[in-house]
């Protein structure tokens, strides 16, 4: 076993595993290969780039996407000090400046004394250990087949859509609104009501306009927390409206007039200059992705930063051949980490970084390693990825169904969360004892 930590990519997962473990006083060798080799969805150079939604999700107490950051946060977390340096207004939610984000994250990767980032193609997993293979869904297809090999499995997979980001400077602003639902936070979202004969319009025209095929081989199949919205479309003519288009809670601030539906965009950066379409994920063709998205009130004459996308998102059967540390069970000290194990979302992502991180440390200084108690996000995803079960494996964001806890009885979800949401602190806390008290609070 080397007394150096090898991670491969420095994406969400691998960002945050190398500095968690450089922070313990491990030096790290990081590799990342882009720009010299590019995935199919990254744009840029960066560590940690976000490839799709600029939204890490809900931020506020309690809810259990709050509480998985929130537990980061007394981590210290790279990734989630970076989103809360760069935010931008999504009221509920953290939402950030996705260039701003991933460029601070590069920056403290490269200044960090004891990490060396390397921009290279890695093509066969190390035979010797510790190494942390945090390579993600888009994996490269030489790394994917020794890992294969290795894990003796197919990989499993679903698909994963993005949504489009379009110019701000294109929207026309007379015919939508500022507004969050409820009157949650500020009014961050830029709302673009429809009525009934507009909704169906455009409910038909996502049905029957052009998408990109699959593959002959290829068999789709979709996360649900991902639908592309013409998926949604064909489950029923309504299921927009009572999903990503629902109107209610939406009211116009000036007329009070509630719609039939609503499109809403978010904010992609601090400017301002651009807004994605939030739920809009798509595998139409370009060109019709430009002609339906177009017929959305105030977005007549949208021109597209980004249009949107659909991709093969792969995952291993990890509770098959994970051991609860987050090495192979039949290779001790070859690590797993981020969406690559089954987790689904940036944040969960992060969270497996941190911890196959804090255990590769831990082997590393010949310690003891505790995992983190299960009624903690941290614990309660680790259980989830890692644990047999008779069910087929899917990928899993984190929800208050994962954890065990006795809250489950209390009626009133509001005080059940705050519970299950103080508990979780409170165990956080001893078990951070366990790991580096005093390094960190
Ligand atoms: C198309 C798509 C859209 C998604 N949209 C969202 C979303 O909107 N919201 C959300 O929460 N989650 C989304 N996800 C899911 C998931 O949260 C992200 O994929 C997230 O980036 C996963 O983090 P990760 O660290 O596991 O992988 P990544 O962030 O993808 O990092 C993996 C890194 O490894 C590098 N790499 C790959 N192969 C090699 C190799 N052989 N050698 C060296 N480096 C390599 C890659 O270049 C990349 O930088 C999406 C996933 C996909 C595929």
């Amino acid at each position: 076993m080397k007394d150096y930590l090898t991670i491969l990519g420095a994406g969400l997962a691998g960002s945050e595993a190398a500095w968690q473990a450089a922070e313990r006083g491990v030096s790290v060798v990081l590799y990342e290969m882009r720009p010299t080799k590019p995935t199919p969805a990254h744009k840029t150079d960066h560590c940690a780039e976000l490839v799709c939604s600029n939204s890490l999700g809900n931020n506020q107490s309690p809810s259990a996407p709050y509480l998985l950051k929130e537990e980061l946060r007394r981590f210290n977390s790279l990734v989630i000090n970076a989103g809360d340096t760069h935010s931008v207004p999504a009221g509920a939610a953290l939402a950030v400046d996705r260039d701003l984000f991933s460029k601070k994250i590069t920056e403290q990767l490269l200044k960090h004394p004891n990490i060396t980032l390397i921009r290279e193609e890695v093509l066969e997993i190390p035979s010797e250990g510790p190494v942390i293979v945090a390579t993600g869904p888009l994996t490269s297809p030489s790394l994917s087949e020794s890992i294969s090999r290795l894990i003796g499995q197919e990989y499993l997979y679903f698909y994963d859509a993005i949504s489009p980001i379009i110019d701000a400077n294109t929207i026309d602003y007379n015919k939508t609104f500022f507004a969050s639902r409820y009157d949650k936070g500020t009014d961050d979202y830029l709302n673009c009501p429809l009525n009934e004969g507009q909704y169906y319009a455009l409910v038909n025209e996502l049905k029957i306009g052009e998408k990109v095929p699959f593959k002959s081989f290829e068999k789709p199949i979709y996360f649900e927390g991902c639908m592309p919205v013409e998926e949604l479309a064909i489950r029923g003519d309504k299921t927009l409206a009572f999903g990503p288009l629902k109107p209610v809670g939406l009211l116009h601030p000036e007329t009070k007039e509630q719609f039939y539906a609503v499109v809403q965009l978010r904010h992609e950066n601090k400017e301002g200059t651009a807004f994605n379409l939030v739920g809009f994920q798509t595998k139409l063709t370009y060109p019709e992705q430009k002609r339906v998205i177009r017929m959305i009130p105030g977005l007549e004459n949208a021109e597209f930063f980004r249009f949107g996308a659909i991709h093969r998102n792969t995952y291993i059967n990890a509770p098959d051949v994970l051991s609860c540390d987050l090495d192979l069970k039949s290779n001790r000290g070859i690590y797993f980490a981020g969406q690559i194990i089954g987790v689904e979302g940036y944040v969960e992502s992060v969270s497996m970084g941190l911890l196959a991180a804090l255990s590769a440390v831990k082997k590393i200084k010949g310690e003891e390693y505790l995992i983190p108690p299960v009624d903690t996000a941290l614990g309660s995803l680790l259980k989830y990825v890692t644990e047999n079960r008779r069910q087929s494996f899917q990928p899993m964001n984190i929800n208050y169904g994962l954890f065990q806890v006795n809250e489950m009885k209390i009626k009133n979800k509001r005080e059940r969360n705050k519970n299950i949401e103080s508990k979780a602190l409170n165990s956080l806390s001893k078990w951070m004892d366990t790991i580096d008290g005093e390094l960190v609070k």
